[in-house]
């Protein structure tokens, strides 16, 4: 975060936990829009959920911290956490706008979610700090979306956390839908053995 990059992508996600399909898109759009870095961004507490069935945040950056180690075109913020309280992708925004000046910012999301950007706090301020980027699954029709300065379509990962958790749970494998060492960070934390339920 401290090299002066200037074309920075931002996956804001709940990221309980990460896994290959937020890699994959990060990468994508890294490749797509020639980003000289994406950062994954955990939120603290996601306005729509209470926050009570998820991860601890620490948990949740460490995992991300351990995916996108040995690829330099991903880091991590934590700045959502850091801040604390509910996450609000204005916040997020205008942080790393003071942490990185001179950057431009592109928001990357899925493209159901951006559809209603224009539900979401300071929606009008959101498109002056960023470009909205949004990620579909191939086979799924490209929305037409004002609000998207460029849709991408991220390679067939049909992965979800929700699936991971409920694999965790069931004692099914996950090892080939999250890094190894954020399956082996599962398990050795024993998360979602029964916890953190949907
Ligand atoms: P959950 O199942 O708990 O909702 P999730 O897998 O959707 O989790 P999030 O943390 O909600 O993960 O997602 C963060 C961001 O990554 C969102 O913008 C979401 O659209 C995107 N994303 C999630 N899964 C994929 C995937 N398989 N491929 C591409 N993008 C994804
Ligand atoms: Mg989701």
């Amino acid at each position: 975060m401290s090299a002066p990059l200037s074309r920075i992508g931002v996956l804001g996600g709940t990221f309980d936990p990460v896994h290959h399909g937020h890699l994959a898109a990060a990468s994508e759009v890294c490749a797509a829009l020639g980003l000289d870095q994406v950062l994954l961004a955990p939120t603290n507490v996601q306005p729509f959920k209470d926050g009570f069935d998820s991860a601890p945040a620490e948990h949740r950056l460490e995992m991300c911290r351990l995916a996108v180690a040995g690829d330099e075109r991903l880091a991590v913020t934590p700045v959502d956490v850091e801040r604390g309280g509910i996450t609000y992708t204005v916040d997020t925004l205008t942080d790393l706008r003071g942490q990185l000046p001179g950057a431009e910012l592109y928001f990357i999301t899925g493209a159901d979610a951006l559809a209603r950007l224009p539900e979401w706090k300071d929606s009008e301020r959101l498109t002056e700090l960023a470009r909205f980027v949004g990620v579909t699954r191939p086979g799924h029709a490209l929305p037409q979306l004002d609000t998207a300065h460029a849709l991408v379509e991220v390679p067939a990962m049909a992965v979800s956390s929700t699936d991971v958790r409920r694999r965790v749970r069931a004692g099914a494998p996950v090892r080939y839908l999250v890094p190894r060492a954020v399956a082996d960070y599962i398990a050795q934390h024993d998360l979602y053995a029964g916890g953190w339920d949907d």
